[in-house]
């Protein structure tokens, strides 16, 4: 959990303040969109274009969970896990099917290990997010 630990998390925690420093840091903006997405399968999607990454999450969903789905794309993007989807297969069509097929898709490409690395990196940021807006804040750094 390292690029958890590495993380200088925005406090209070916001998700979005946190995609925006990583996108500086790397020189990739990270940029979140909301859709309309199923609720059967994974909420998130990340998409790989040639000067930004699009992290897709579902919009019907509560603040808390898209906050996870985020993480959980953040997670991919910071390991570098190969089989994000790009622009080129999805574009212009960025809506409904297409985004359907694409999240199918890409969560098995990634396969277990790489799913498991980005649930592990969501928890962790989400654990250290919540410590660090309590008492013990200090002890943490
Ligand atoms: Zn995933």
């Amino acid at each position: 959990m390292r690029r958890a630990r590495k993380l200088d998390l925005p406090r209070p925690f916001d998700v979005h303040e946190l995609c925006n420093r990583v996108g500086a840091d790397r020189g990739r903006p990270i940029v979140l969109t909301p859709l309309p997405m199923t609720l059967l399968g994974p909420c998130g999607l990340w998409l790989a274009g040639e000067r930004a990454d699009i992290v897709c999450y579902e919009q019907r969903t509560s603040a808390l969970h898209q906050e996870h789905i985020i993480l959980h794309e953040l997670g991919h993007i910071l390991h570098e896990h190969e089989g994000a989807e790009t622009m080129k297969d999805l574009l212009p069509d960025l809506s409904g099917n297409t985004v359907r097929i694409m999240l199918a898709r890409q969560h098995e490409t990634f396969g277990n290990r790489a799913e498991r690395e980005a649930e592990d990196f969501a928890f962790a940021v989400l654990a250290r997010a919540s410590r660090s807006t309590g008492f013990h804040s200090t002890l943490e750094d």
